[in-house]
């Protein structure tokens, strides 16, 4: 059907954000010394403009996902909604911050490939293995459960089944747990992705979401990009969210969250640390500024936070 094709070419986005990456890794935007195990190099250059967004996006999340574990000292749960090939866990794992535990999901195809190269590749495996106390692994095709790394296949628009398969992997609604989608809730329709919220709101008193993706979609830079993605077959259900920094904080707000904050990922970009910012636009040269202006005006990170717990999670910001 066309909601299966649909569904397959989303799957496939996943191949395009950890090219993206381990690209711009190669040229020395940041290090990840892990994405290799996941996708090959492909030989395709891309331009200087798209690594500097992934940089931005990457060091913007990331900036909120260290503040929220500093916030909670690590006794906290972190998941990963729409994971893909993201390597954080194993960054985490490296910098000796892990949280209670890190929880992913994705559709059950990507989780599938996700675990057969954690299986086949030991920087991968060491140290999920090296965390977990018995010696029992519960694992099939379709997820893993060690006591600090959940991998789960799931339909992020099926929240029974999301929250049944958490609760199977020992999910703790009592623990400060933090949310993170990046380029995902777009794949969804707004009602949707405002259930998804919703439920992260009714389920945990002491919560943080963040969340990446377009904004100020509506003008013409915007269109062209609805429409590129659509040649793809992607269908962007949830394109009416992205229309303003607004309609992103008011998903959350409508859905019970405390306080939600949204930025345009330009002015992320010129509020991140300037000395390795300079660093990074050293790596390769760019013709065209404004080119890059216009493309991170139309990413955006929101994240929203409820603190029943005080730790001052409302204070976590950039
Ligand atoms: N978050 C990863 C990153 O930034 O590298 C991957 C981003 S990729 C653009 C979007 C991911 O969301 C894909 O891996 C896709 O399979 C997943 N996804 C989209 N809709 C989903 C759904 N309804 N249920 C589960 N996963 C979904």
């Amino acid at each position: 059907t066309s909601s299966d094709t649909a569904d397959e070419a989303v799957r496939a986005t996943c191949d395009d954000a950890s090219t993206c990456k381990r690209f711009a890794t190669s040229k020395g935007y940041w290090k990840d010394p892990y994405i290799q195990y996941f996708v090959r190099q492909s030989g395709e250059r891309k331009a200087p403009e798209i690594s500097r967004g992934y940089y931005a996006r990457v060091h913007g999340v990331n900036r909120l996902l260290d503040g929220f574990l500093r916030k909670t000292k690590c006794n906290c749960q972190v998941i990963n909604l729409g994971a893909g090939l993201d390597t954080t866990f194993w960054r985490l794992k490296e910098a000796n911050l892990l949280p209670k535990k890190y929880f992913e999901v994705d559709f059950s195809v990507i989780v599938a490939r996700k675990l057969h190269n954690i299986k086949t590749k030991p920087p991968l495996s060491n140290p999920i293995v090296a965390t977990h106390s018995t010696d029992l692994l519960l694992m099939d095709g379709h997820s893993l459960d060690s006591d600090r790394y959940c991998i789960i296949g799931a339909d992020l628009r099926d929240l029974p089944a999301l929250e049944e398969k958490l609760k199977k992997c020992h999910l703790d609604t009592k623990l400060p747990t933090l949310f993170v989608s990046e380029c995902v809730l777009v794949y969804m329709t707004l009602e949707q992705s405002s259930s998804l919220v919703k439920w992260v709101a009714d389920t945990f008193d002491t919560a943080m979401f963040i969340n990446y993706e377009q904004v100020n979609m509506a003008d013409r830079f915007g269109q062209i990009m609805i429409e590129n993605l659509q040649r793809r077959q992607c269908n962007l259900a949830g394109v009416e969210v992205c229309r303003s920094l607004e309609s992103q904080k008011d998903r959350f707000l409508l859905a019970g969250w405390e306080k939600a904050d949204a930025l345009d990922m330009m002015t992320v970009y010129n509020i991140l640390p300037q000395d390795d910012v300079g660093r990074i636009e050293q790596l390769e040269f760019l013709d065209e500024r404004e080119l890059l202006q216009q493309l991170l005006q139309h990413y955006c990170i929101c994240w929203a936070t409820k603190d029943k717990l005080s730790l001052g999670l409302l204070d976590v910001t950039f």
